[in-house]
């Protein structure tokens, strides 16, 4: 049989308009309704920089935010333990950089969790009970963690292993970037696999920073212990000692290392690092972010 085309003209309507229209607004009414209910979570994605990866590499930047939660007061604070709401600023800029110059380098995205909302409404790298106050800011914190463990659960199913680095900011030394593992626990997957080279040698991340003139503390001798920035609920949580596979590094970069004028620089050295990490021990057969594979025979 052949279709036969009928003149616009002979188009009628298979209901009566009353019905049409009964018919729309149900549509529409159902629409609302399924929005209302997606709202809240939308709501909180809002507030997110997002980036599904092809590599196994998570970013995360908790305290770089600089958006207010529309009706939520700000926290107080009150009885929570190393209680502040202060930026680090240009954090989230800086990891938004290193995930794009990371792109350019490996020709594949890593993924990217950045809180545009302000710290003093939700601090992403607490536990719950010291994160937020206001009930209306719990799916704030809960969508940026869902993302954080959605990328985590990517990765091991698709390389088995990978690699978190919380980028944060420090006001006490400008130009040293500090390292937080607790002391070795949340990259113990890591130097179980290759040893402390992965960490301080020459092609881990902090070893080729050193080698391009940051100050890196603790140092990369190998003696001094992490004390004082040790790594926080992000490392503590997502890391492989929690049998995550996952190896978690808080990076604490000082303020001069953050200012804008210097972003594009620490952005650059920092995905070089990375490169040169990822080459070395993450996947040694990088081809367009493809899971590592072994030779054909
Ligand atoms: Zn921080």
């Amino acid at each position: 049989m052949s279709w036969r085309y009928l003149p616009v003209s002979d188009w009628k309507p298979r209901f009566g308009r009353i019905y049409l229209l009964r018919g729309l607004l149900f549509i529409v009414a159902a629409f609302f309704h399924s929005q209302s209910a997606a709202q809240s979570s939308l709501d909180g994605n809002k507030l997110l920089t997002l980036w599904a990866g092809s590599l196994p590499i998570i970013l995360t930047a908790p305290h770089g935010g600089r958006e207010a939660i529309p009706g939520i007061p700000a926290r107080r604070g009150i009885g929570v333990a190393q209680f502040t709401a202060e930026r680090d600023s240009n954090t989230a800029e800086l990891a938004e950089a290193l995930a794009v110059k990371l792109r350019q380098r490996l020709g594949a995205a890593p993924f990217l969790v950045i809180a545009r909302f302000e710290r003093k409404f939700v601090d992403a790298n607490r536990e719950p009970g010291s994160a937020y106050e206001a009930a209306q800011a719990k799916t704030y914190y809960d969508n940026y963690h869902r993302a954080l463990g959605d990328a985590a659960q990517a990765i091991r199913q698709k390389w088995g292993s990978g690699l978190l680095l919380d980028i944060h900011g420090q006001g006490e030394q400008a130009v040293t970037i500090y390292r937080g593992t607790d002391n070795g626990k949340s990259v113990s997957q890591l130097h179980q696999q290759f040893g402390a080279s992965a960490l301080t040698g020459p092609k881990s991340i902090l070893g080729y920073l050193a080698s391009r003139g940051y100050k890196v503390l603790p140092d990369l001798g190998g003696k001094e212990r992490e004390t004082r920035y040790t790594g926080g609920y992000t490392t503590r949580t997502y890391g492989s000692h929690q049998g995550t596979k996952i190896d978690a590094i808080q990076l604490e970069l000082g303020s001069d290392l953050r200012a804008k004028a210097n972003l594009e620089r620490t952005a650059g050295d920092l995905a070089q690092a990375i490169e040169i990490f990822t080459r070395e021990f993450l996947l040694r057969d990088l081809s367009a972010g493809a899971p590592g594979q072994s030779p054909a025979p």
